[in-house]
């Protein structure tokens, strides 16, 4: 079996063809980041249009580097949920011209269930397993335990990791720094932290009182932001300008960040061990996204996996960013399950906001 998979929820065009063994035959990526740097932020028609200059040849590429002729493929699994309503109508409405000319089923992906099935790609991971998804646009924790049977243990209620660290990174203007200029934001954090002390600054970990999984970002950026303020004031310089003590303050922000996700997610696989959703002696943590690569906070969680018996797993990086072969892939786990597969594609949409799986996170609260 073979599926073609497409991505373009955000700001990748992906597309991939994989098999049944994991193994991909051809893949191909254009990746808008450098425009959306510019703008500081992605807009969205702009997006929209780059998805529609390059769908076509980045499938074409990952058709014909993989040296299959379209008539073998089994499927075609396309990101319709969730994302940007513009990103996704170029990915459907691409995908169901296809499938309606190649005459092949159609099979619907959710972005997060593809995020997190992505491990077991490349590493025999039975279900159920618990996923934790840190991202520039997503935060989330989730026990899997099956292809589409998703239990959402809790979620950021404000805004995403990669995203505050992103804007404080913004905000200290480390694209001026020599050695940070061509990093994302939450890599340039990373970076400066190793050179400065994270005792100078004392960043409270969010919601300490609230006893759930649930994440919140938004507060600990507006902190960060006014005592940046206040140091710019304190040593006399313009903002915009780079501050003295920003190896201090990446150091103080990553380490509150990665307490706060490590606290979240030690109490999530509490609660699964205490209710038997995971096994007591060899439980699975999966932690993927871009915020997943940071190496300090995965440190963090391996102190928490440690204390708790867990096995920690991470994809390989290029996997744990948008992708079109954890699409494909998802196409293949569903097309072995027999679950979303569809012959015909009348009145199928896209949807821009779609939680992922049962949300539970009130019961995880009410548990403590
Ligand atoms: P989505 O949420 O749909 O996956 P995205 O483009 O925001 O989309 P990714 O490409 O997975 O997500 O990750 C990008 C984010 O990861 C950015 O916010 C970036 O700052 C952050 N990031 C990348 N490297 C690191 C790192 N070493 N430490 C912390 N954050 C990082
Ligand atoms: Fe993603």
């Amino acid at each position: 079996k073979l599926v073609l998979g497409i991505e373009t929820s955000c700001d990748d065009t992906a597309a991939a063809v994989v098999d049944e063994t994991g193994n991909v035959w051809g893949e191909a990526i254009h990746s808008q980041t450098e425009v959306h740097l510019k703008t500081g932020g992605i807009i969205p028609p702009v997006a929209q249009q780059l998805h529609r200059e390059n769908i076509q040849r980045i499938v074409q590429e990952a058709l014909s580097v993989s040296k299959i002729s379209p008539s073998e493929l089994s499927a075609i699994a396309t990101t319709i949920k969730p994302g940007l309503a513009l990103s996704l109508g170029v990915g459907l409405s691409f995908s169901l011209q296809l499938v309606d000319q190649l005459k092949k089923p159609f099979i619907p992906i959710h972005h997060m269930e593809a995020h997190a099935l992505t491990i077991r790609l490349t590493n025999k991971v039975e279900f159920p397993f618990l996923v934790l998804l840190i991202s520039g646009g997503h935060c989330l924790l989730a026990l899997v335990r099956g292809v589409s049977d998703f239990l959402l243990l809790g979620k950021s209620l404000d805004i995403a990791p990669g995203d505050m660290l992103d804007k404080v990174a913004r905000r200290l203007s480390l694209i001026k720094h020599p050695e940070c200029s061509t990093m994302s934001g939450g890599k340039a954090i990373e970076h400066l932290a190793k050179q400065g002390n994270k005792l100078h600054f004392d960043f409270k970990p969010p919601m300490q009182r609230a006893k759930n999984c649930d994440f919140s970002f938004s507060g600990l950026q507006h902190v960060v932001d006014k005592t940046i303020t206040q140091k710019e004031k304190e040593e006399g310089i313009e903002k915009g300008q780079l501050l003295s003590s920003a190896a201090d303050i990446a150091a103080a922000v990553q380490h509150t960040t990665a307490c706060h996700i490590a606290k979240r997610t030690h109490r999530a696989i509490l609660f699964c061990k205490q209710r038997n959703f995971l096994s007591e002696s060899n439980a699975v943590l999966v932690v993927s996204g871009g915020v997943a690569s940071n190496l300090y906070i995965r440190k963090a969680l391996e102190i928490v996996t440690n204390a708790t018996q867990c096995t920690l797993l991470c994809p390989p990086p290029r996997l744990c960013t948008d992708n079109g072969v954890m699409i494909a892939w998802n196409g293949i786990e569903r097309l072995r399950a027999g679950l979303g597969i569809l012959y015909d594609t009348e009145g199928i949409r896209y949807e821009p906001k779609c939680p992922l799986g049962v949300d539970i996170s009130k019961e995880v609260g009410e548990a403590a």
